[in-house]
């Protein structure tokens, strides 16, 4: 089974890709520096009247998390066997396969002496990166819309922005750049049936 997870250099690739396309100015604006705090990933603090936080390098409000949060719910029992899921490894499984660990360990041992088997572990892995993709729009699209004042780079430095973004085209180009993605994924998975 493959264990999904969201990686921050996959956040800050996406990130750099899409500044750099972007015409807006993006970096450390000198006028703003007494402003900059050293905030870190999972660190929550009042600015405004908002609360925010750091998840996968990005500066968010909670309230947003929390709908993320529900994006990847998971009910307390198995759909497939009926048993609590409480194993670490059941969130990951569930994710991806909508069942327990055990469900997806059982189900792959008896298709291990079928022929689909290799046909399987393609199809997961497309499936896997269809889901990062889909986490990852979220996530861009979630930080443009709720962060005027920057993101967190990698080691921690706020970065601000000059004049604004435009986030009308940035969320534009998030889109497109994940449909592209989307579409590419969706066409491996059909042409590689039985290969
Ligand atoms: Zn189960």
């Amino acid at each position: 089974m493959l264990k999904k997870e969201f990686k921050r250099k996959d956040v800050q690739r996406a990130r750099n890709l899409i500044m750099g396309n972007s015409g807006a100015s993006t970096g450390t604006q000198i006028g703003y520096k007494k402003e900059i705090k050293d905030y870190k990933e999972g660190d929550v603090w009042t600015e405004g009247r908002k609360t925010w936080t750091i998840k996968n390098g990005i500066k968010q409000t909670v309230s947003k998390l929390d709908t993320i949060k529900k994006e990847v719910f998971m009910p307390l029992s198995c759909p497939c066997c009926g048993k609590i899921m409480k194993k670490r490894l059941d969130k990951p499984n569930y994710k991806i396969h909508k069942k327990c660990h055990d469900c997806v360990v059982e189900f792959e041992h008896k298709l291990r002496y079928t022929n689909k088997y290799n046909e399987y572990i393609k199809k997961l892995k497309v499936k896997n990166s269809l889901d990062i993709v889909d986490e990852m729009e979220l996530y861009l699209l979630d930080a443009i819309n709720t962060s005027n004042s920057g993101f967190v780079s990698e080691d921690g430095v706020i970065e601000k922005w000059n004049g604004g973004i435009n986030k009308k085209e940035w969320s534009q180009k998030i889109k497109e750049a994940s449909q592209t993605r989307r579409e590419h994924l969706k066409k491996e998975l059909n042409d590689k049936k039985g290969a």
